[in-house]
Protein backbone atom coordinates (compact mmCIF):
# COMPACT_ATOMS: atom_id res chain seq x y z
CA UNK A 1 0.00 0.00 0.00
CA UNK A 2 1.03 3.70 -0.85
CA UNK A 3 0.07 6.00 1.52
CA UNK A 4 0.42 10.01 0.69
CA UNK A 5 0.72 12.14 4.19
CA UNK A 6 0.15 16.08 3.74
CA UNK A 7 1.67 17.75 6.67
CA UNK A 8 5.07 17.07 8.58
CA UNK A 9 3.93 18.61 11.75
CA UNK A 10 3.08 16.33 14.87
CA UNK A 11 -0.07 14.96 13.33
CA UNK A 12 1.83 13.66 9.75
CA UNK A 13 4.93 12.36 11.25
CA UNK A 14 3.63 10.51 14.04
CA UNK A 15 1.21 8.51 11.80
CA UNK A 16 3.64 8.49 8.82
CA UNK A 17 5.90 6.37 11.91
CA UNK A 18 3.24 4.32 12.58
CA UNK A 19 2.24 3.82 8.77
CA UNK A 20 5.57 3.14 8.31
CA UNK A 21 5.99 0.17 11.19
CA UNK A 22 3.13 -1.34 9.63
CA UNK A 23 5.01 -2.19 6.33
CA UNK A 24 2.81 0.76 4.11
CA UNK A 25 5.15 2.91 1.92
CA UNK A 26 4.75 6.44 2.81
CA UNK A 27 5.48 9.64 1.23
CA UNK A 28 5.05 12.87 4.09
CA UNK A 29 4.95 16.18 1.86
CA UNK A 30 5.08 19.41 3.33
CA UNK A 31 5.56 23.23 1.59
CA UNK A 32 7.33 24.08 4.45
CA UNK A 33 11.86 23.58 3.90
CA UNK A 34 11.79 21.14 6.91
CA UNK A 35 9.47 19.18 9.40
CA UNK A 36 7.36 21.37 12.45
CA UNK A 37 7.77 24.94 10.68
CA UNK A 38 4.04 26.00 11.51
CA UNK A 39 2.33 25.00 14.79
CA UNK A 40 4.32 22.36 15.81
CA UNK A 41 7.17 24.84 16.00
CA UNK A 42 7.26 26.49 19.22
CA UNK A 43 4.43 25.32 20.73
CA UNK A 44 3.89 24.93 25.44
CA UNK A 45 5.97 21.47 24.89
CA UNK A 46 3.60 19.81 27.68
CA UNK A 47 2.33 16.47 27.23
CA UNK A 48 -0.20 16.69 29.84
CA UNK A 49 -3.09 14.85 30.74
CA UNK A 50 -4.13 16.80 33.14
CA UNK A 51 -4.88 19.55 31.15
CA UNK A 52 -7.10 17.68 28.55
CA UNK A 53 -9.84 19.99 29.23
CA UNK A 54 -11.78 21.11 25.73
CA UNK A 55 -11.33 24.82 25.90
CA UNK A 56 -15.19 24.97 25.37
CA UNK A 57 -16.12 24.58 29.13
CA UNK A 58 -19.40 25.89 30.43
CA UNK A 59 -19.84 29.57 30.17
CA UNK A 60 -17.20 30.08 27.42
CA UNK A 61 -19.60 32.15 25.80
CA UNK A 62 -20.25 35.18 28.10
CA UNK A 63 -16.09 34.94 29.12
CA UNK A 64 -15.76 35.69 25.17
CA UNK A 65 -18.60 38.68 25.13
CA UNK A 66 -16.39 39.94 28.08
CA UNK A 67 -13.54 39.48 26.25
CA UNK A 68 -13.89 41.12 23.03
CA UNK A 69 -11.36 42.90 21.83
CA UNK A 70 -9.36 43.07 25.02
CA UNK A 71 -6.01 42.16 23.80
CA UNK A 72 -4.94 41.38 27.15
CA UNK A 73 -7.40 38.26 27.58
CA UNK A 74 -6.58 34.33 27.45
CA UNK A 75 -9.07 33.61 25.10
CA UNK A 76 -9.81 36.66 22.59
CA UNK A 77 -12.15 36.54 19.80
CA UNK A 78 -11.66 39.21 17.35
CA UNK A 79 -14.58 40.72 15.87
CA UNK A 80 -14.22 40.86 12.45
CA UNK A 81 -14.41 36.79 12.56
CA UNK A 82 -17.49 36.44 14.10
CA UNK A 83 -19.28 35.53 10.84
CA UNK A 84 -16.33 33.27 9.63
CA UNK A 85 -16.99 31.20 12.42
CA UNK A 86 -20.60 30.77 12.43
CA UNK A 87 -21.13 27.52 12.10
CA UNK A 88 -18.19 26.55 13.65
CA UNK A 89 -18.69 28.61 16.66
CA UNK A 90 -22.23 27.43 17.03
CA UNK A 91 -21.25 23.90 17.30
CA UNK A 92 -18.29 25.31 19.60
CA UNK A 93 -21.13 26.72 21.95
CA UNK A 94 -23.35 23.53 21.54
CA UNK A 95 -20.47 21.31 23.05
CA UNK A 96 -19.74 23.59 26.23
CA UNK A 97 -23.00 22.27 27.57
CA UNK A 98 -21.79 20.60 31.04
CA UNK A 99 -22.10 16.97 30.14
CA UNK A 100 -20.78 16.99 26.60
CA UNK A 101 -17.80 19.22 28.18
CA UNK A 102 -16.72 16.78 30.64
CA UNK A 103 -17.40 13.46 27.97
CA UNK A 104 -14.92 14.86 25.75
CA UNK A 105 -12.54 15.72 28.71
CA UNK A 106 -12.55 12.17 29.96
CA UNK A 107 -12.02 11.08 26.50
CA UNK A 108 -9.11 13.31 25.91
CA UNK A 109 -6.94 12.38 28.97
CA UNK A 110 -7.55 8.29 28.19
CA UNK A 111 -6.31 9.29 25.14
CA UNK A 112 -3.26 11.53 26.44
CA UNK A 113 -2.54 8.30 28.34
CA UNK A 114 -2.25 6.25 26.03
CA UNK A 115 0.08 8.88 23.74
CA UNK A 116 2.49 8.44 26.61
CA UNK A 117 2.58 4.96 26.69
CA UNK A 118 3.51 5.19 23.24
CA UNK A 119 5.57 7.91 23.00
CA UNK A 120 7.83 5.90 25.61
CA UNK A 121 7.64 2.97 22.85
CA UNK A 122 8.76 5.11 20.40
CA UNK A 123 11.30 6.94 22.44
CA UNK A 124 12.85 3.51 23.17
CA UNK A 125 12.56 2.07 19.40
CA UNK A 126 14.17 4.90 17.69
CA UNK A 127 16.66 6.26 20.11
CA UNK A 128 15.76 10.01 18.99
CA UNK A 129 16.33 13.06 21.71
CA UNK A 130 14.06 14.99 22.06
CA UNK A 131 15.01 16.92 25.57
CA UNK A 132 12.24 14.63 27.18
CA UNK A 133 11.33 15.12 30.92
CA UNK A 134 8.88 13.67 33.45
CA UNK A 135 7.92 14.99 36.90
CA UNK A 136 4.84 16.76 36.19
CA UNK A 137 3.57 20.10 35.96
CA UNK A 138 2.43 22.90 38.85
CA UNK A 139 -0.70 24.52 38.58
CA UNK A 140 -0.73 27.66 40.59
CA UNK A 141 -3.57 29.61 42.07
CA UNK A 142 -4.28 33.17 43.59
CA UNK A 143 -7.58 32.36 45.15
CA UNK A 144 -8.56 29.83 47.58
CA UNK A 145 -12.14 29.24 45.54
CA UNK A 146 -10.25 28.82 42.36
CA UNK A 147 -8.02 26.35 43.86
CA UNK A 148 -10.66 24.46 45.45
CA UNK A 149 -12.55 24.27 42.19
CA UNK A 150 -9.18 22.97 41.00
CA UNK A 151 -9.34 20.36 43.32
CA UNK A 152 -12.79 18.74 42.64
CA UNK A 153 -11.71 18.43 39.06
CA UNK A 154 -8.52 16.81 39.49
CA UNK A 155 -10.67 14.57 41.89
CA UNK A 156 -12.84 13.60 39.39
CA UNK A 157 -10.04 13.03 36.71
CA UNK A 158 -8.66 10.62 38.97
CA UNK A 159 -10.80 8.10 36.99
CA UNK A 160 -8.76 7.96 34.00
CA UNK A 161 -5.60 7.42 36.08
CA UNK A 162 -4.82 11.27 36.36
CA UNK A 163 -2.88 11.23 39.59
CA UNK A 164 -2.29 14.66 41.64
CA UNK A 165 -1.40 15.87 44.71
CA UNK A 166 -2.70 19.42 46.34
CA UNK A 167 0.41 22.12 48.04
CA UNK A 168 0.31 24.36 50.40
CA UNK A 169 2.54 27.34 49.52
CA UNK A 170 5.50 25.82 52.02
CA UNK A 171 5.44 22.67 49.91
CA UNK A 172 5.01 24.05 46.36
CA UNK A 173 8.04 25.91 47.70
CA UNK A 174 10.19 22.96 48.83
CA UNK A 175 9.41 20.99 45.45
CA UNK A 176 10.07 24.33 43.46
CA UNK A 177 12.33 26.50 45.27
CA UNK A 178 12.73 29.45 42.75
CA UNK A 179 9.08 30.02 42.92
CA UNK A 180 10.22 31.34 46.80
CA UNK A 181 10.20 35.18 45.18
CA UNK A 182 6.67 35.06 44.02
CA UNK A 183 4.83 32.79 46.44
CA UNK A 184 3.17 35.82 48.74
CA UNK A 185 0.77 35.81 45.98
CA UNK A 186 -0.42 32.28 45.99
CA UNK A 187 -3.36 30.54 47.78
CA UNK A 188 -2.00 27.29 46.96
CA UNK A 189 -1.11 24.43 44.02
CA UNK A 190 -1.87 21.43 42.42
CA UNK A 191 1.19 18.86 41.24
CA UNK A 192 0.21 16.49 38.54
CA UNK A 193 3.25 14.41 38.54
CA UNK A 194 2.37 11.83 35.53
CA UNK A 195 2.54 15.36 32.59
CA UNK A 196 5.70 15.44 30.98
CA UNK A 197 7.57 17.76 28.70
CA UNK A 198 9.21 17.24 25.47
CA UNK A 199 10.36 19.28 22.27
CA UNK A 200 7.84 18.87 19.71
CA UNK A 201 9.94 20.19 17.05
CA UNK A 202 13.12 18.07 17.80
CA UNK A 203 10.33 14.96 17.85
CA UNK A 204 9.39 15.91 14.62
CA UNK A 205 12.44 16.87 13.26
CA UNK A 206 14.38 13.45 14.45
CA UNK A 207 11.75 11.19 13.59
CA UNK A 208 11.66 12.43 10.57
CA UNK A 209 15.56 12.15 9.91
CA UNK A 210 14.74 8.33 11.33
CA UNK A 211 11.87 7.85 9.26
CA UNK A 212 13.89 8.85 5.71
CA UNK A 213 17.13 6.58 7.04
CA UNK A 214 14.44 3.98 6.44
CA UNK A 215 12.88 5.18 3.06
CA UNK A 216 9.93 7.45 3.99
CA UNK A 217 9.94 9.57 1.18
CA UNK A 218 9.69 13.30 2.51
CA UNK A 219 9.32 15.76 0.05
CA UNK A 220 9.70 19.34 1.76
CA UNK A 221 9.07 22.91 -0.11
CA UNK A 222 6.33 21.47 -2.20
CA UNK A 223 2.71 22.77 -1.35
CA UNK A 224 -0.33 20.56 -2.30
CA UNK A 225 -2.16 22.00 -4.78
CA UNK A 226 -5.25 19.88 -5.24
CA UNK A 227 -6.32 16.63 -5.95
CA UNK A 228 -7.67 14.04 -8.70
CA UNK A 229 -10.99 12.71 -7.44
CA UNK A 230 -12.96 9.64 -9.42
CA UNK A 231 -15.34 7.76 -8.22
CA UNK A 232 -15.70 8.70 -5.06
CA UNK A 233 -11.85 8.17 -4.15
CA UNK A 234 -8.80 10.49 -4.61
CA UNK A 235 -6.46 8.98 -7.25
CA UNK A 236 -3.85 11.47 -7.21
CA UNK A 237 -2.29 14.18 -5.02
CA UNK A 238 -1.28 17.59 -7.23
CA UNK A 239 1.90 19.87 -6.65
CA UNK A 240 3.60 21.65 -8.94
CA UNK A 241 6.00 19.34 -9.29
CA UNK A 242 3.30 17.06 -10.87
CA UNK A 243 0.90 13.72 -9.94
CA UNK A 244 1.42 11.74 -7.13
CA UNK A 245 -0.58 8.80 -6.91
CA UNK A 246 -1.87 7.35 -3.48
CA UNK A 247 -3.71 4.31 -2.34
CA UNK A 248 -4.83 6.29 0.89
CA UNK A 249 -4.11 9.54 1.24
CA UNK A 250 -4.05 11.42 4.85
CA UNK A 251 -4.69 15.04 5.50
CA UNK A 252 -2.36 16.41 8.60
CA UNK A 253 -2.40 19.78 7.42
CA UNK A 254 -3.19 21.57 10.69
CA UNK A 255 -5.28 24.51 10.29
CA UNK A 256 -5.20 24.46 7.24
CA UNK A 257 -6.53 20.83 6.70
CA UNK A 258 -10.60 22.26 6.37
CA UNK A 259 -9.20 24.14 3.11
CA UNK A 260 -7.94 21.23 1.50
CA UNK A 261 -10.95 19.41 2.18
CA UNK A 262 -12.87 21.87 0.74
CA UNK A 263 -11.39 21.35 -2.28
CA UNK A 264 -12.62 17.86 -2.45
CA UNK A 265 -16.29 18.98 -1.10
CA UNK A 266 -16.54 17.99 2.14
CA UNK A 267 -16.14 20.39 5.37
CA UNK A 268 -14.01 19.77 8.67
CA UNK A 269 -15.21 21.52 11.42
CA UNK A 270 -11.47 22.65 12.65
CA UNK A 271 -10.86 26.53 13.41
CA UNK A 272 -7.51 28.27 13.73
CA UNK A 273 -6.94 29.02 17.45
CA UNK A 274 -3.96 31.62 17.52
CA UNK A 275 -1.32 31.10 20.35
CA UNK A 276 2.31 32.16 21.50
CA UNK A 277 5.34 31.58 22.83
CA UNK A 278 8.31 33.47 23.47
CA UNK A 279 11.66 30.98 24.46
CA UNK A 280 14.12 32.54 26.65
CA UNK A 281 17.62 31.33 25.19
CA UNK A 282 19.78 30.97 28.01
CA UNK A 283 17.25 31.07 31.55
CA UNK A 284 17.80 32.97 33.88
CA UNK A 285 15.87 31.12 36.51
CA UNK A 286 16.21 27.32 36.51
CA UNK A 287 13.02 25.67 37.36
CA UNK A 288 12.37 21.83 37.22
CA UNK A 289 8.99 22.14 36.82
CA UNK A 290 6.46 23.70 33.80
CA UNK A 291 4.07 26.20 35.73
CA UNK A 292 0.90 26.80 34.71
CA UNK A 293 -1.78 29.69 35.18
CA UNK A 294 -5.07 28.73 35.03
CA UNK A 295 -6.51 32.31 34.42
CA UNK A 296 -4.14 33.19 31.42
CA UNK A 297 -4.35 29.29 29.60
CA UNK A 298 -0.65 29.88 29.66
CA UNK A 299 2.38 28.09 30.77
CA UNK A 300 6.32 28.51 31.52
CA UNK A 301 7.75 25.82 31.21
CA UNK A 302 11.71 24.79 31.44
CA UNK A 303 12.70 23.51 27.85
CA UNK A 304 16.25 22.10 27.89
CA UNK A 305 18.55 25.28 29.20
CA UNK A 306 15.69 27.30 27.65
CA UNK A 307 12.41 29.01 29.58
CA UNK A 308 9.89 28.97 27.04
CA UNK A 309 6.28 30.70 27.85
CA UNK A 310 3.64 29.48 25.78
CA UNK A 311 -0.28 30.08 25.51
CA UNK A 312 -3.32 32.36 25.13
CA UNK A 313 -5.61 31.78 22.31
CA UNK A 314 -7.17 34.12 19.71
CA UNK A 315 -9.76 33.59 17.09
CA UNK A 316 -8.10 36.13 13.97
CA UNK A 317 -8.81 33.97 11.26
CA UNK A 318 -5.66 32.51 9.49
CA UNK A 319 -3.67 35.86 10.40
CA UNK A 320 -0.11 34.96 11.70
CA UNK A 321 1.11 37.68 12.75
CA UNK A 322 2.66 37.87 16.22
CA UNK A 323 1.27 40.83 18.02
CA UNK A 324 3.22 42.47 20.63
CA UNK A 325 0.26 42.93 23.13
CA UNK A 326 -0.25 39.22 23.45
CA UNK A 327 3.21 38.70 23.79
CA UNK A 328 3.14 41.57 26.19
CA UNK A 329 0.62 38.88 28.04
CA UNK A 330 3.49 36.37 28.50
CA UNK A 331 5.92 38.33 29.40
CA UNK A 332 3.61 39.60 32.08
CA UNK A 333 2.93 35.92 33.54
CA UNK A 334 7.23 34.71 33.54
CA UNK A 335 7.56 38.00 35.96
CA UNK A 336 4.24 37.33 37.60
CA UNK A 337 5.46 33.39 38.77
CA UNK A 338 9.03 34.65 38.30
CA UNK A 339 9.34 38.42 39.84
CA UNK A 340 13.40 37.52 40.22
CA UNK A 341 13.76 37.63 36.09
CA UNK A 342 15.17 40.74 35.00
CA UNK A 343 14.52 40.53 31.24
CA UNK A 344 17.32 43.06 30.47
CA UNK A 345 19.34 41.85 27.65
CA UNK A 346 18.01 38.58 27.68
CA UNK A 347 17.27 36.60 24.00
CA UNK A 348 13.74 36.27 23.65
CA UNK A 349 12.26 34.44 20.62
CA UNK A 350 8.50 35.70 19.85
CA UNK A 351 6.43 33.17 17.84
CA UNK A 352 2.50 32.23 17.08
CA UNK A 353 0.82 29.18 15.58
CA UNK A 354 -2.49 28.34 14.63
CA UNK A 355 -4.16 25.37 16.49
CA UNK A 356 -6.36 23.29 14.45
CA UNK A 357 -9.29 23.31 16.96
CA UNK A 358 -12.38 21.12 16.66
CA UNK A 359 -15.48 22.36 17.63
CA UNK A 360 -16.22 19.41 20.02
CA UNK A 361 -12.69 19.71 21.72
CA UNK A 362 -11.80 16.35 20.55
CA UNK A 363 -9.37 15.29 17.81
CA UNK A 364 -10.49 14.31 14.63
CA UNK A 365 -8.85 10.72 13.26
CA UNK A 366 -10.27 8.31 10.25
CA UNK A 367 -11.85 8.08 6.87
CA UNK A 368 -13.52 11.52 5.47
CA UNK A 369 -14.90 12.52 2.00
CA UNK A 370 -13.62 9.87 -0.84
CA UNK A 371 -13.39 6.66 0.69
CA UNK A 372 -9.55 6.48 0.66
CA UNK A 373 -9.00 9.81 2.14
CA UNK A 374 -8.56 10.10 5.79
CA UNK A 375 -7.72 13.11 8.61
CA UNK A 376 -5.32 13.64 11.33
CA UNK A 377 -6.05 16.72 12.64
CA UNK A 378 -8.42 18.88 15.16
CA UNK A 379 -6.18 18.43 18.17
CA UNK A 380 -5.96 22.39 19.18
CA UNK A 381 -4.17 22.82 22.24
CA UNK A 382 -3.61 18.86 22.52
CA UNK A 383 -1.33 18.17 19.66
CA UNK A 384 1.63 16.94 21.54
CA UNK A 385 -0.23 15.52 23.87
CA UNK A 386 -2.05 13.01 21.62
CA UNK A 387 0.40 12.80 18.72
CA UNK A 388 1.63 9.00 18.91
CA UNK A 389 -2.27 7.89 20.01
CA UNK A 390 -3.64 9.50 17.23
CA UNK A 391 -0.71 8.71 14.89
CA UNK A 392 -1.15 4.89 16.02
CA UNK A 393 -4.82 5.18 15.66
CA UNK A 394 -5.26 6.86 12.30
CA UNK A 395 -2.75 4.46 10.66
CA UNK A 396 -4.55 1.35 12.05
CA UNK A 397 -7.64 3.18 10.19
CA UNK A 398 -6.13 3.68 7.03
CA UNK A 399 -4.96 -0.35 7.38
CA UNK A 400 -8.55 -1.08 7.34
CA UNK A 401 -8.45 -2.13 10.85
CA UNK A 402 -11.88 -2.22 12.94
CA UNK A 403 -12.42 0.97 14.91
CA UNK A 404 -12.73 -0.16 18.51
CA UNK A 405 -14.71 1.40 21.51
CA UNK A 406 -11.63 3.47 22.44
CA UNK A 407 -11.59 4.96 18.87
CA UNK A 408 -15.12 6.27 18.84
CA UNK A 409 -14.77 9.48 20.41
CA UNK A 410 -12.49 10.67 18.22
CA UNK A 411 -13.83 9.02 15.12
CA UNK A 412 -13.72 11.89 11.98
CA UNK A 413 -17.37 10.54 10.87
CA UNK A 414 -18.52 11.38 14.33
C1 LIG B 1 1.19 28.54 21.68
C2 LIG B 1 0.88 27.08 21.56
C3 LIG B 1 1.19 26.24 22.62
C4 LIG B 1 0.89 24.89 22.54
N1 LIG B 1 1.26 24.07 23.56
C5 LIG B 1 0.98 22.75 23.50
C6 LIG B 1 1.37 21.90 24.56
O1 LIG B 1 2.04 22.30 25.52
N2 LIG B 1 1.02 20.59 24.50
C7 LIG B 1 0.29 20.09 23.45
O2 LIG B 1 -0.06 18.92 23.48
N3 LIG B 1 -0.03 20.87 22.39
C8 LIG B 1 0.28 22.19 22.39
N4 LIG B 1 -0.07 23.00 21.36
C9 LIG B 1 -0.83 22.44 20.25
C10 LIG B 1 0.04 21.74 19.20
O3 LIG B 1 1.21 22.47 18.98
C11 LIG B 1 -0.77 21.57 17.91
O4 LIG B 1 -1.97 20.88 18.18
C12 LIG B 1 0.03 20.78 16.88
O5 LIG B 1 1.24 21.40 16.61
C13 LIG B 1 -0.74 20.62 15.57
O6 LIG B 1 0.06 19.82 14.76
P1 LIG B 1 -0.35 19.54 13.26
O7 LIG B 1 0.61 18.57 12.71
O8 LIG B 1 -1.80 19.22 13.19
O9 LIG B 1 -0.22 20.97 12.53
P2 LIG B 1 1.11 21.69 11.99
O10 LIG B 1 2.23 21.54 12.89
O11 LIG B 1 0.69 23.08 11.60
O12 LIG B 1 1.45 20.86 10.68
C14 LIG B 1 0.70 20.96 9.49
C15 LIG B 1 1.67 20.94 8.35
O13 LIG B 1 0.92 20.92 7.13
C16 LIG B 1 1.64 21.67 6.16
N5 LIG B 1 0.69 22.11 5.12
C17 LIG B 1 -0.45 22.81 5.28
N6 LIG B 1 -1.05 22.98 4.09
C18 LIG B 1 -0.27 22.37 3.16
C19 LIG B 1 -0.35 22.21 1.74
N7 LIG B 1 -1.37 22.70 1.01
N8 LIG B 1 0.64 21.52 1.13
C20 LIG B 1 1.69 21.00 1.83
N9 LIG B 1 1.82 21.15 3.17
C21 LIG B 1 0.85 21.81 3.82
C22 LIG B 1 2.23 22.83 6.97
O14 LIG B 1 3.35 23.36 6.32
C23 LIG B 1 2.55 22.18 8.29
O15 LIG B 1 3.91 21.78 8.37
C24 LIG B 1 0.24 24.36 21.38
C25 LIG B 1 -0.04 25.20 20.31
C26 LIG B 1 0.29 26.54 20.38
C27 LIG B 1 0.00 27.43 19.20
Amino acid sequence: MRAVVIGAGLAGVSAAYYLHQAGVEVTVIDRQPAPARETSHANGAMLTPSLADPWNSPGVFGQLLKNLGRSDAAMLLRLGQIPRLTRWGLSFLYHSNRSRFEASYLANAALARLSQALLAQLLEETGIDIEFSAGGILKLFEDPTSLEKAVEVAHWLKQTGVNHRVLTVDELVRLEPALQPGASRLAGAVHFPDDQVGNARLYCERLSVWLADRGVDFRFSEQVLGFEVRANTVQAVDTPRGRLDADKVLLAAGSFTPKLARQIGFRVPVAPAKGYSVTLSTAPVSPRYPVVDDVLHAAVVPLGDRLRVAGTAEFAGYDERVRRKRIDNLVRLLNRVYPQISLDGLEMESWAGLRPMSADGRPLVGQAGPENLFLNTGHGALGWTHACACGQLVAGLMLGHEPTKDVAPFLASR
